[in-house]
Order: structure tokens, then C-alpha cells, then sequence
């Protein structure tokens, strides 16, 4: 029986270079000061990790983290959060997947699971309990993901398998982990991480379960927030489009076309009622009879934005190969925008090719998607990714990459301007707005729900005039910075960001969640500064690693020309920037956290590392 409530207690230590395996008791520190799950292994990793660090060396560290309420039943509490210095970026790499793997390691008795050194021979860690072993994947190297997952679960019976596919092995640097042939944490390259580290899976089953402080509140928050969840006409737009819920009218990709012609049913990660996946089948077309749970549809803007797919079929056969060979969707999409862009410009010819017209859209994906995992051909370049393939490709290539900090995709002022597309470029990981959704993307908000959840995000009362002024009732770089401290907490925790649930999420419902899961008392306002510590202390890691301005700005177009969306002007991108700088309290020019930031948020030890 564990002491701990919410959380197991028990952090799981996994040396591959010596097969030495250790447990070690949470660190009381680290679960007052970073929540749990991504703030506490930010830490650890800030600690375990030099600068010079190369993400494919063994000293590079992989965690998985579960957030306290993982295991609970506290609403869409599935996500686990995996981190390690980033093949991509070069400096944090986080990611995090869904379906029931946070729960199985939760379940085993452990918080995070910490794997460093390498492997001699291919390896898949067992943790099944008490059970714990490192057990050879021979067989299974060189397996697709979806083979590795059966295969896995042929030998063992029900459990949760994380595994990588054939570009995790071979350092595609944006290889990704497929959870359960039902998730996909993506971005950032950590499956080539785990390639590197040669280690192919990670199969888990607990039986421990988690308990909760005191069930009784606990059980009433948590069917209060079901109930306005369950009656939110969002929660249907939601399992009814899945991801696709964004689908664009007029082009490939009409959503009433994917409910009548693609979609089979609806599933979900384990604890939610949400449940935004979605089962598809295709019916006629080239890839008739198609059918597997497709995890994350928005891979439709990457896609379609990016790369010019052009209809649900050309997607789902798309997604089916990427998910199969293990690379991330979106870095895929880049690389054949770089790819057709360099082609029409006179950049690249077929000589340079070996032959191949690389042009725009699906068959281009699913031509490269071998090549790329093989490392055959042009397929060797561009496994570096768009970045890193257009630095070596040089002749002004660069200027058409699109990434922040080599993770696609860059904010695209072409149409909406909120605090998720600004994201993008501020979010330490790059390229992806998940940290700084909120429901102000949504259409039609009206000002009164705009300063209630304001407020109920922790934004001040004397800092609602500067932060709710602006074009659509907010300004874009002040509001930011609050939804990113907020989103902190709540994924630290371990509870997905959808629309349904960030409706229903604030501070004090985070703190009830918290306090009567765990039995550790807090407020909304300790809440509010964890999740400012841990933004700050990601921004200090990524300086420590390399981390200038200059990653905060697009790549491809300029940040000197004011962005302009219909009449409304939002100024340059260096003028936002400076201004969300300035809302976090750090140094307007350089972006770099002063001394008295890092010690109003508890990091003033830090300071001294990048002074
Ligand atoms: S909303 Fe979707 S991604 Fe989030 S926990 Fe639920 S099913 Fe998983």
C-alpha cells in the first residue's frame, strides 16, 4: 500500500547500458514545486542533462511521466508526457500520448518511468507490476509499429504497449511512439530517442491501482464536471468529428463527408468522456476497405495546409503508413512542403533527386515515407527532417523550412490570430500551439465569458485592462502568457487540453481536483505560480541549449511586416514578441528570464546557469 494519494510514489529508474533497474521514492521537493507529471520530469531532466548533450548519446534521457490524476478518474486524465533533449530542436523535447499507457504505468506503481544508457542488443522493458525486465527485441526489430503491438500482446496478453516503428530505429530525427495502435505522441523525435537507446517498446499492465484522498468530494467534483461535460453540445462536435471537428467546407475535407463516408465510430483514451477518436473505414476510392482507429485527424492541417492532401482518402492512407513506419505526420507534411517548393523555385531538379518529381500532396508522402525510413537515396537527407535538410541542401533553401525550432509548424498569420497560433513560436518544445489553447479559439465568445475565464486562469483583476484590450476582446501575446501557465498545471496533471475540458477547467476546480486527489493542500494562486515555474524553467533549459530570440521567430516570413487579418492589424511578429516578453516579466530584448523573474517564480538557483 503506497503512502502516496493521486500519485504512486515510486519513481522507476532504467540504466540500458548496464541493465541495472532501481526504484526510487518521489521526491517530496520536486511534487510540492512542479505538479506532477511534466513539471516534476522538466526537472529531472534540467538536472540529469548537460548542454552538451547529444540527443542521440546515451547520456540522453528518456522519462514518462504520469500526472497525479492519471489513474484517478478524474475526467480525460490520460495523458502521459515523455521527454528528453530533442533530436529535432536540440532542446526540450516533449510529447504526449494518450489511450492507457500513463494508466498501466500508474497502475504498476510508478509516477515516472526514467531511462537512460544503451542497449548492446534491441530491448522492450516489461513493467507489469513488481515484474520488471528488460527483455530482448530482436524478433522485433525492424517490425512496423502495428506488427510490434500484436506481436507484443500475442506473447503477453492485455496490456499497454508503446513502441516505435522501422524509423525510430533507424534516427529518422522525427520519428514518433504509437500507443496502443490508438495514440501517437508525436513531435520532437523522441522515438528516435528510443531508437538511439535501442530500445523498441515498452509494454506495461498494473494492477495496483491509485486511491484517492478523500473519495467522497473527489467523486462529486468529478460527476459535476462530467455533467456540464456531458451536456456541452461541444462534447458532441467532438466525438461525433473527432479531431476533423475543424474540417474545412470546400475543400477535400468536408466533415459531413467524413461522418458519412469515413467514420465508423467514436473511441476514447481511458477515463474520458470526450472520447475525440475516431474508428475509420473507407468505403470505394484506391484504398477501399481501409480501417484502423486514427488517432489524431488534425493531422487534416498539416496535411492539407502543408502539404496540399487532398480528400479524407489520400489522409487516412497517409496517416496509415506514417503510423505504421513511426513517423510524425506533421514533420512529413514539411518535408514535402520544402520539398515541392524547392522543386518550383529551381532549387532542386530530379538530378538531385535520384529521379523523383517531388511535387505537392499525398502520393509524394507516401512515396518518401519509405525512403526517408531506410535512408535510401534523397530519403537520407530528408530524415533530417525539413530543418535539417535544408541547411545541408543550403542555395537559400532554409527560407522555405516550415518550423519553430525545427519542429513544424510555424504560426500562419494568414487567418486567426489567438493565443494558440502565437503559441507556436513561444512554446519551448516548437512548432505546436497544444500549450496555449484556449477556448478564446473559439468562435463567438462573448466579453463576459472572456474576463470570467481570464480570472479563473489566474490573470489578475489589475491586469484584466491590458490583457483584455485588443482586436476580438484580448490581446494576443498578454493572454498568452496566462494560458500558458494554466495549460502547464493542467497537462502536468495529466489531463487533456480539448475544448470540452478547458470550458470546464480553472484554477480552483484544479485546486479541489488536486487537493482531494492527492490530500496535499494548495490554492489556486500556488497553482498558478507552479505552472509559471515550470514555463520558466523550460525556457532556462532551452537556453541553457542553445536557445536565442531568433528561435521565437518565423522562418518564413518576415517578422518586420505587420500582420494584417481582414481590417484588424495586430502589429509586426517582433513587436508581439516583445510584448508577451514583457507580460512574462523577462528581458524585452533577448527574451531571456532576469534573475528577480526566476526568483519570483522559486527558480532563483537558476539564475546563476545562464548569466
Ligand atoms: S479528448 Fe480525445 S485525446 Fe483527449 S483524453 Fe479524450 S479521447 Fe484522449
Amino acid at each position: 500500500m503506497s503512502d502516496y494519494y493521486g500519485f504512486a510514489g515510486t519513481n522507476l529508474y532504467i540504466d540500458l547500458s548496464t541493465g541495472k533497474i532501481k526504484k526510487e521514492p518521489l521526491d517530496q521537493q520536486l511534487l510540492q514545486s512542479y505538479v506532477g507529471g511534466m513539471g516534476i520530469a522538466s526537472r529531472m531532466l534540467y538536472d540529469l542533462l548537460s548542454p552538451d548533450t547529444d540527443p542521440f548519446a546515451p547520456e540522453n534521457t528518456i522519462i514518462f511521466a504520469t500526472g497525479p490524476l492519471i489513474g484517478t478518474f478524474a475526467p480525460a486524465a490520460a495523458r502521459v508526457y515523455t521527454l528528453a533533449k530533442s533530436p529535432m530542436s536540440g532542446l526540450l523535447g516533449t510529447t504526449n500520448g494518450g489511450h492507457s499507457v500513463g494508466i498501466m504505468l500508474k497502475y504498476s506503481g510508478y509516477d515516472n518511468l526514467i531511462i537512460s544508457g544503451r542497449a548492446e542488443r534491441p530491448v522492450y522493458l516489461k513493467v507489469f507490476d513488481d515484474d520488471i525486465e528488460l527483455r530482448d527485441a530482436c524478433h522485433l526489430w525492424g517490425k512496423d509499429t502495428w506488427q510490434t503491438i500484436d506481436l507484443l500482446r500475442k506473447e503477453h496478453g492485455t496490456c499497454s504497449v508503446s513502441c516505435i516503428g522501422p524509423a525510430g530505429e533507424n534516427l529518422v530525427r522525427f520519428a514518433n511512439i504509437i500507443n496502443d495502435k490508438r495514440s501517437s505522441s508525436n513531435k520532437t523525435g523522441l522515438g528516435a530517442v528510443m531508437g538511439s537507446k535501442n530500445l523498441k517498446a515498452i509494454v506495461s499492465r498494473g494492477t495496483k491501482g491509485v486511491e484517492v484522498a478523500d473519495r467522497k468530494r473527489f467523486q462529486k467534483l468529478v460527476d459535476e464536471i462530467l455533467a456540464h461535460i456531458a451536456a456541452s453540445s461541444l462534447t458532441m462536435v467532438w466525438r461525433q468529428y473527432g479531431t476533423a471537428a475543424k474540417g474545412s467546407k470546400g475543400t477535400g475535407f468536408d466533415r459531413e463527408e467524413f461522418r458519412q463516408r469515413v467514420y465508423k465510430r467514436y473511441y476514447a483514451c481511458q477515463a474520458c468522456p470526450i472520447a475525440c477518436k475516431s474508428l475509420i473505414s473507407l468505403q470505394g476510392g484506391n484504398y477501399d476497405g481501409l480501417t484502423f482507429n486514427i488517432s489524431a485527424l488534425n493531422s487534416l492541417a498539416g496535411h492539407h495546409d502543408i502539404a496540399r492532401v487532398e480528400n479524407w482518402d489520400e489522409l487516412a492512407k497517409c496517416v496509415e503508413l506514417e503510423n505504421r513506419y513511426g513517423v510524425d505526420g506533421a514533420a512529413m507534411a514539411a518535408v514535402v512542403n520544402l520539398m515541392a517548393q524547392l522543386s518550383e523555385n529551381g532549387i532542386i531538379t530530379a538530378a538531385d533527386t535520384g529521379g523523383l518529381t517531388l511535387t505537392w500532396g499525398g502520393e509524394t508522402i507516401q512515396k518518401l515515407i519509405p525512403l526517408i525510413t531506410y535512408k535510401e537515396g534523397i530519403g537520407a537527407l530528408l530524415a533530417e527532417g525539413a530543418k535539417g535538410a535544408a541547411e545541408k541542401i543550403g542555395m537559400g533553401a532554409e527560407k522555405y523550412a516550415n518550423h519553430m525550432k525545427g519542429v513544424p509548424r510555424e504560426p500562419t498569420p494568414s487567418s486567426i490570430f489567438t493565443t494558440t497560433v502565437l503559441g507556436r513560436a513561444t512554446n519551448p518544445r516548437g512548432g505546436h500551439g497544444d500549450r496555449a489553447v484556449s477556448p478564446f479559439d473559439l468562435k463567438g465568445v462573448t466579453p463576459e465569458y472572456l474576463k470570467e475565464y481570464s480570472l479563473g486562469i489566474g490573470v489578475p483583476e489589475g491586469a484584466l485592462d491590458r490583457v483584455l484590450r485588443g482586436p476580438g476582446g484580448y490581446n494576443v501575446p498578454r493572454l498568452t502568457k496566462w494560458v500558458e501557465d494554466f495549460n502547464s498545471v493542467l497537462l502536468s496533471m495529466g489531463i487533456c487540453i480539448r475544448d470540452p475540458i478547458l470550458k470546464e477547467m480553472n484554477l480552483e476546480t484544479l485546486t479541489a481536483l488536486y487537493e482531494t486527489a492527492t490530500g496535499i493542500t494548495t490554492t489556486p494562486a500556488a497553482l498558478q505560480n507552479a505552472g509559471e515555474r515550470i514555463w520558466n524553467l523550460q525556457k532556462v533549459f532551452n537556453i541553457l541549449h542553445g536557445w536565442t530570440r531568433k528561435d521565437d521567430l518565423p522562418n518564413t516570413w518576415s517578422p518586420d511586416v505587420p500582420i494584417v487579418i481582414g481590417d484588424v492589424s495586430y502589429g509586426t511578429f517582433n513587436q508581439i514578441l516583445d510584448e508577451y516578453y514583457d507580460e512574462r516579466g523577462w528581458d524585452v530584448k533577448t527574451g531571456i528570464p532576469p534573475a528577480k523573474k526566476l526568483t519570483e517564480v522559486g527558480l532563483g538557483e537558476l539564475a546563476g546557469d545562464i548569466s
